[in-house]
């Protein structure tokens, strides 16, 4: 069984220095309980119980906490791939509610999986998703004062093989700060979250650059067609070069291949490898 987790990305600033500690100590503890879910449930049940986690935890950039965009508002994105059933499922700029994984998950058994704006909203509520204010006072006052310009990326997700061989892989944001309304994040599109039966990866990142680069799709097809995950990885991430690509990776392989990478410093993780704990 084995789990791996991120926090987006972190600028390199000295200021902070402190929030990257405090994500990393956060994802530590995460990991460990999303680990210990892994024992008693599937890949699927426990990507999204992960991600709710992450969800909650202020400092990321998903659920509370989440990032401004130019209108004043928040919207979230996430979604949930089921490598077992080949079911992909999300919400797109859903506002006013606490955990849009839940949201994501509960879209599985539906006929139309992937639900954006008011619509989303709307089946939330019928569905027993309360209201909820997802800001905090800190994001506010770095809208405010428009410290969302510069990239401050924490994008957060989870991807996890059971002790059945399945995987799944779960990613949830509040986007990439002060964006236009209506614009639509990779997270909740197969470019930045999917899984099969061989790979399973969670983006992060610039979503332009994820939908562009087609990540998560890629690596995966690249691994289902024979190619080992590292390379599958390095090749993708090498075509976005040309177009100075900004994302980060986590995948893992129904092999038990574990991997992480970025093209920019720095993105923050952290897995547990058959009970064997691996932090950066
Ligand atoms: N990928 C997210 C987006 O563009 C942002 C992030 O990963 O931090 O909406």
């Amino acid at each position: 069984m084995k789990i791996i987790i991120h926090g987006g990305f972190f600028s390199e600033s000295g200021t902070n220095q402190e929030v990257k500690l405090s994500k990393q100590e956060s994802l530590k503890k995460i990991a460990q309980q999303g680990y210990d879910y892994l024992q008693t449930h599937s890949a699927a049940e426990t990507v999204v119980y992960t991600v709710a986690l992450l969800e909650d935890d202020p400092l990321f950039n998903a659920g509370t906490g989440s990032q401004i965009q130019s209108d004043g508002c928040i919207r979230l994105s996430a979604s949930l791939m089921d490598g077992k059933t080949h079911k992909f499922s999300g919400v797109i700029n859903v506002e006013e509610v606490k955990n849009p994984i839940y949201i994501a998950q509960m879209l599985q058994s539906a006929e139309d999986r992937v639900l954006s704006g008011k619509g989303a909203q709307q089946y939330a509520r019928e569905n027993g998703f309360e209201y909820y204010n997802p800001e905090i006072p800190q994001r506010r006052q770095e809208y405010e004062t428009k410290l969302n310009n510069s990239i401050r990326l924490g994008t957060v997700g989870c991807v996890a093989l059971d002790a059945e061989g399945n995987l799944a892989a779960a990613t949830s944001t509040g986007g990439k700060g002060f964006e236009i309304p209506g614009r639509v994040s990779d997270s909740a599109t197969a470019a930045g979250n999917y899984a099969n039966g061989f790979a399973a990866v969670s983006c992060t990142g610039v979503g332009e650059d994820i939908t562009s680069g087609g990540l998560a799709t890629k690596i995966v097809t690249r691994v289902t067609d024979g190619m080992s995950l590292q390379q599958a990885t390095e090749k993708t991430l090498t075509e976005m070069k040309p177009f100075d690509g900004f994302a980060g990776i986590i995948a893992l392989t129904a092999n038990g291949d574990v991997h992480y990478a970025d093209t920019h410093p720095y993105m923050v993780w952290a897995a547990y490898d058959n009970g064997v704990k691996i932090f950066n």
